[in-house]
């Protein structure tokens, strides 16, 4: 197979083995067919010219014409720089060089009529163009191609290298000329190109390269975002459907349903929401047939996932098997087995719990507990992952904030049972559909977008430093009430030491504010011996402290109903999932609830977006789109773990949505016709996806 796609651009006229190693070292650009892949993000409509009089600074680059009048020298030695005037007849343009001013010195000659095209800035109210790509009118002209003009990926070396646009489009020109008429393998079978009416790769990587219309781009560009987009689905829908064609599930008969009944009859307080009601049905169809069930469960904090968790493992037991449930602290896992005791406490159900700090004669017990069947449910964090930990029957697995897990950790579990358990993970950090679909596209995935009745939304402000005496106003009142109060300070490794005396300063203050015996205020930070952290929070879960002072490690787990005050410190310093998660943990009782944002003087753009869409909206779905738009989908929770590429060329998942379900359709497809890809029209995709697939990620690496 030697397609000339396959030979390297050091032997494309022009290009050489200098340019040639730049490009791949800083592009991965190594073959025609790596170059013909790099694709413009951006095109410039280098028919259009710009009067000079109508010209502002702005980011994007323009294009002027005019004849060059005075040329000047400025400066000596590293500071000298080149100035010369464009006039076109309705201003002048300052153009100016702080390199090569020789060379430049040399191309401009008087009375000649150039373009100029680069970005402009502005310098006490002057604009002036830097560095301005220049030529010729006469060789402008001349050029067969003056349209649309690709604004190509770049890097610091690439600029110096001076390879821009125009170099690229030689490059691409050569290239096409070796290619000739070679024939250029589709990478789609022919079905979907008819169908969605796709340009072919041919036309595509000449559209993208050599535009005629910026309607010809689009359509090469859509047809580059759902390649991108579909490979990512089909590589899901190819493991999810090996997953359901190869691993059996243990069934859950309904009619087995006893524990579950008497617990939804008599201990329920009240009745489930929609939502609840729907994953629970989805749940159902999982384990009645036989089906192993790997779904995920994105619900906001609070609207009862715990609760979902509980039924499922009931439906375990009632079936003859065990279940566990997996949280990522300690705190998190001790709140799950009160909570869970409390609601099954009638119940003939034996429920433990086993952290790092049990102590050695109960883990002990407890082992051989789960070992002979006589522990129904064990609550646990990474403590249940330890090979000592065996169990007679594991038939549903819960794993709570699983993205704070590794991968392999949850896997771990597991695999204890010869076979695979059933498999429910939740998560309180809703991420956007898009995002979901490509980070869990081999999960099924139940959304509880309803919170339980009656919940009053946390009103949330935002202020600055000098309205602190309103927050004291907030605090007192809200104490006066018998309500409690939580201040979280932000903690980031780089500033780790300044970010504990803003902790203990801010404590200081409170107390000043605040002071004993008459209030009650604990502080809770990491860097505390466990034993002094777990008497803190005792002292505040059981309301004899009103106050606690923190760092994040409140972020999951405490559950305060009286807590009604959620004070957030530096504000602009959280992520929208953090503040999000915070947030959450007000607004569990009856009572009104706040959330206070204090911001600092200094906010960036992206800070005040964060807080602002914070102040507007409750909803963490919403919130998360923000997250996406602000952030992109490479710095998401969970994306860098996943080992699913998110970076992709053209396809943006917070813009790109409708194609990505298109992509996901098709692939699920195209697998539903022909499981194994072995039909001769998809042999491409089966060669893809083997080469895609040589990074070796298995299903049950994944969860
Ligand atoms: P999550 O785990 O999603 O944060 P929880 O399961 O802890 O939420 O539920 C939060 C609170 O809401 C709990 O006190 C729980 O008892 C209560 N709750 C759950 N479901 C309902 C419901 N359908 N109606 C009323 N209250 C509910
Ligand atoms: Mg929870």
């Amino acid at each position: 197979m030697n397609s000339t796609l396959d030979q390297e651009i050091q032997f494309l006229s022009g290009v050489g083995p200098k340019r040639a190693e730049l490009l791949r070292q800083e592009l991965e650009i190594a073959t025609i067919r790596d170059l013909l892949n790099c694709f413009p993000f951006r095109y410039i409509d280098r028919t259009e010219f710009y009067a000079i009089r109508d010209l502002h600074a702005s980011s994007s680059q323009v294009q002027v014409k005019g004849v060059v009048s005075k040329v000047t020298k400025e400066g000596v030695g590293a500071k000298q720089r080149l100035k010369a005037y464009l006039t076109d007849g309705t201003g002048v343009l300052e153009l100016v060089w702080f390199k090569n001013i020789s060379w430049i010195l040399n191309y401009l000659k008087p009375d000649t009529e150039y373009v100029a095209f680069g970005r402009l800035s502005e310098f006490k109210s002057a604009i002036s163009m830097v560095h301005p790509e220049m030529e010729e009118m006469a060789k402008f002209k001349e050029r067969s191609f003056q349209g649309l003009f690709g604004v190509y990926p770049s890097t610091e070396k690439i600029k110096k290298a001076n390879i821009h646009g125009r170099v690229f489009r030689n490059m691409v020109e050569k290239a096409f000329e070796k290619i000739g008429n070679e024939v250029i393998p589709e990478t789609l079978p022919a079905s979907i190109i008819e169908e969605l009416a796709l340009p072919n790769l041919r036309n595509t990587y000449k559209i993208l390269h050599m535009p005629e219309s910026i309607r010809d781009v689009s359509k090469a560009q859509f047809r580059v975002k759902f390649e991108e987009l579909f490979w990512v689905q089909l590589m899901l829908a190819y493991r999810k459907q090996i997953h359901q064609r190869f691993v059996k599930g243990f069934v859950f008969l309904r009619e087995k349903d006893h524990l579950l009944k008497m617990f939804y009859t008599k201990h329920l307080p009240f009745s489930l929401t929609n939502a609840q009601v729907r994953v629970m049905s989805e749940i159902r169809g999982d384990v009645e047939q036989g089906k192993h069930m790997n779904r995920l469960i994105q619900g906001d904090v609070g609207s009862g996932k715990t609760l979902i968790a509980l039924l499922a493992m009931l439906m375990a037991i009632d079936n003859g098997f065990q279940a566990c449930i997996m949280a990522p602290t300690e705190i998190l896992a001790q709140q799950h087995f009160h909570s869970i005791s409390n609601m099954l406490s009638d119940l003939p159900i034996t429920i433990r719990l086993l952290t790092g700090s049990t102590k050695k004669a109960e883990r002990k017990d407890i082992h051989e507990g789960l070992q002979d069947g006589s522990i129904n449910i064990i609550i646990g964090t990474h403590a249940l992952l330890e090979d000592v930990v065996q169990f007679q029957n594991l038939g549903m697995c819960v794993i709570d904030e699983q993205h704070r897990f590794g991968v392999v950790q949850r896997a771990k579990l597991w695999k204890k049972n010869s076979q695979t358990p059933h498999v429910l993970v939740m998560t309180a950090t809703p991420i956007p559909r898009t995002l979901a679909m490509t980070l869990y596209g081999d999960l099924d995935v139940s959304i509880i977008d309803e919170l339980p009745p009656g919940r009053k939304p946390i009103k949330t402000a935002m202020l600055f430093d000098s309205h602190r005496p309103k927050m004291h106003k907030l605090i007192r009142d809200e104490i006066s009430k018998g309500h409690q109060i939580y201040i979280v300070y932000p903690l980031i490794k780089e500033s780790e030491s300044l970010d504990y005396k803003d902790l203990e300063d801010g404590y200081a203050g409170i107390t000043q504010v605040f002071p004993p015996p008459k209030y009650s205020t604990v502080v809770v930070h990491g860097k505390m011996k466990p034993d002094e952290k777990e008497a803190a929070m005792k002292l505040f879960a059981s309301g004899q402290a009103q106050i606690m002072v923190s760092t994040t490690v409140i972020e999951v787990g405490v559950d305060v109903p009286n807590a009604t005050v959620m004070i957030i410190e530096s504000a602009e310093r959280f992520g929208l999932s953090q503040l999000h998660q915070l947030r959450g943990r007000v607004g569990r009782g009856e009572s009104e609830s706040y959330c206070v944002l204090m911001a600092g003087y200094k906010l960036s753009n992206e800070g005040k977006t964060r807080l602002q869409s914070m102040v507007q909206t409750t909803d963490g779905f919403e919130l998360s789109e923000v997250d996406l738009k602000l952030r992109g989908p490479g710095d998401i929770e969970g994306t860098q773990q996943s080992g699913i590429p998110f970076s992709f060329k053209l396809a943006n998942l917070s813009t790109d949505g409708a194609i990505l379900k298109l992509a996901r359709q098709k692939a699920f497809e195209i697998l539903e016709q022909d499981a194994e890809l072995s039909l001769p029209e998809h042999s491409m995709l089966n060669k893809g996806l083997k080469q895609r697939h040589a990074q070796k990620i298995s299903w049950r690496d994944i969860s």
